[in-house]
Formats: C-alpha cells, structure tokens, sequence
C-alpha cells in the first residue's frame, strides 16, 4: 500500500522474501506527463506484484513511469526495464549502468569477483553452492531497455522537484544519491541505512572500496538533510547515523588488523571467521554459505583499506591470498 511522504511523492514498500532487509523502499514521484520510479526489487513473483499493485493503486500503469536506480544491486534494478517498458527511460550512473545493460560486461565483472573470493581462499564448492541462488544474479534485470546515464551533478526534474544526482561510491562503484535541495529530501539508496550497516564489500577494479564509502560518507555528511529517505526501511538523523558509521568501520579496521596480526599470512576467508558478526551460528563452519559471502567480502574491504592506510601487506603466494601487519 503505497503511502504519501510528501507532495505527489509516495513511497511503495516491496517486500524482499527471505531476504534479512526485509522490505525495498520504491519511492514513485508524480509528474505532469512522465512520472519518476525510484527503486524497483527484485526480478521475482512477490515484489512484481506488490510494485506494480503499488503503481496500480496511484493510477499508474507499466509504461507510465521512468525509472530513476540509486544502485545496480538486483533488489533496486531487478523490475527496471519491466517498470519502464517499451517507452520509459532507466536512469543510473554511468558507473553501475556499465553491468546493467551489457551482459557481456556484467559475466566479465562476475567473474573478476569469483577470482578474487577464490585468491581469497573462499572454498569452490561453496562458491558453486551459491552461484545459482545467489539473489544478486539469479533476479538481476534482464539486459534491454532504454539507458541513460547520469553523472555526478546532473540534475533531473520530476513534477514540481529538482534533483541533484550525486555520486557517493563505496556500497557500489556507482551508487547514488539524489538531493532535493529546496525540500531538504535526500533519497539515500543503500549509501546511509539506518537500522543496518549498509554492506560494503570488494568490488573489481575498485582498489578501495571502503576507503571510498568513508570519504562518501564525509561527502554527504555536509547537506542539511530534514528528511532522510533510505532503500530499506525508516530513516532517522543523517549526521547521527553517519557518526555511527564512521566509528563503526573504525571499529572494524581494528577487528581486522587483530586478525591479521594474530594470524599471520592468511587470505580473507579464514581471517573472516575471525571476526565478530551477528549471525546466529555456533562458529563460522556452521555459517550459512551464503552469508559467508557477505562475510568474506566485508572482510576484504577491510584488508584492502588496512593495505591503503600502511598497515598491513598482502603477498600472492601460488595464487593464495596472505595478509601480514607491517
Ligand atoms: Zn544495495
């Protein structure tokens, strides 16, 4: 049931089924001739129908919006060219539209991270286990539909709203978020969730990932912004939360750094299983296979920062990863 946050503009929560974030935020905001979707879900049965029964409820059909992604993950982009059909415009970086629209591309991206889980020491057979049911892939958007790309700065217009597309890498190479400036309402995308930490892992030919989600962080941290509309769930007090982050990842550093200290010349998969995570499992064997993936690549983004900052070293010893504090 769709629900009006501000002036012609309503947010649709769809529902992501077994999946721990629970619900992905659509905001549709109504134009005059072109009405603008922010977000969309998964390519799958539950959030079809409750995106477009959303859309339905607001007197719109598929066809009558374009669609505006904060990120190229599959619970924001998996309905895109759906929701646009044959006459709407996909709007998204031109950093994440790279995977989004060219198939070729995307097997290439997937499979550069496959290799880096691998050096990682990220046992096959898991990955195997995985590939197929992994959400990210299996309900990604289908290649096809009308792109365009935004860059940082650009400025889309929708009904009576400007907004600013501003690009903050770090969950994604290309996430980002959109600021109504008159309004004080940021659309955040997954950059600043509230109730959970927004996953940030090791993406391929992002050197730093987390080292680019800080500097993001301190980015955004400058808008005044009243009201915080997030990707998944409530929003609440921006500077609050960012503070919180911050220290978080601080705190994260320091876990990882032990690790690697205490365990010398391990790659990321077995340094993982050394650091705290709020999974209800007796010990990282009994992890579910799954979660181990987000695991190991929060894991990385930490190394790969600890690697930037000086802290620690990396050495590629017969195609495995060992990290070493210097
Ligand atoms: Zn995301």
């Amino acid at each position: 049931m769709p629900e009006e946050i501000m002036q012609n503009t309503h947010r649709i929560p769809v529902p992501l089924p077994g999946n721990p974030l629970k619900e992905l935020n659509a905001y549709l905001i109504r134009g005059k001739d072109r009405n603008l979707l922010i977000d969309t879900g998964f390519r799958q049965p539950a959030c079809r129908e409750a995106l477009f029964a959303g859309l339905r409820e607001l007197g719109l059909r598929r066809g009558d919006v374009d669609v505006l992604l904060t990120h190229l993950h599959s619970d924001h982009a998996g309905l895109a060219p759906e929701a646009a059909g044959e006459t709407g415009t996909i709007f998204v970086s031109s950093v994440d539209r790279l995977t989004l629209d060219n198939m070729a591309e995307r097997q290439k991206y997937w499979e550069e991270a496959d290799n880096r889980f691998r050096e990682e020491g990220f046992p096959i057979s898991m990955m195997m286990q995985i590939r197929d049911k992994n959400p990210a892939r299996s309900m990604a958007p289908p290649t096809g539909g009308h792109y365009s790309s935004l860059e940082d700065g650009d400025v889309l217009e929708a009904g009576d709203y400007r907004l600013q597309c501003l690009l903050m890498p770090g969950h994604t190479p290309g996430q980002m978020c959109f600021w109504m400036e008159r309004e004080g309402c940021m659309f955040l995308g997954d950059h600043v969730l509230f109730d959970i930490t927004p996953n940030i892992t090791a993406w391929p030919r992002m050197p730093d990932a987390l080292g680019s989600y800080l500097r993001s962080l301190e980015k955004i941290r400058a808008y005044d912004v009243k009201l915080a509309l997030p990707g998944h769930r409530r929003g609440g007090d921006m500077r609050l939360r960012i503070d919180q982050l911050l220290e978080h990842h601080k705190r994260r550093l320091e876990e990882a750094f032990s690790a690697v200290k205490n365990h010398p010349g391990q790659p990321a998969y077995f340094l993982a299983g050394k650091m705290t995570w709020k999974i209800r499992a007796s010990s990282w064997d009994t992890f579910p296979v799954a979660q181990k993936w987000f695991a190991v690549g929060e894991c990385m983004s930490h190394l790969d920062h600890l690697m930037v900052q000086g802290r620690i070293r990396k050495e590629l010893q017969g195609g495995k990863a060992a990290y070493f504090a210097v």
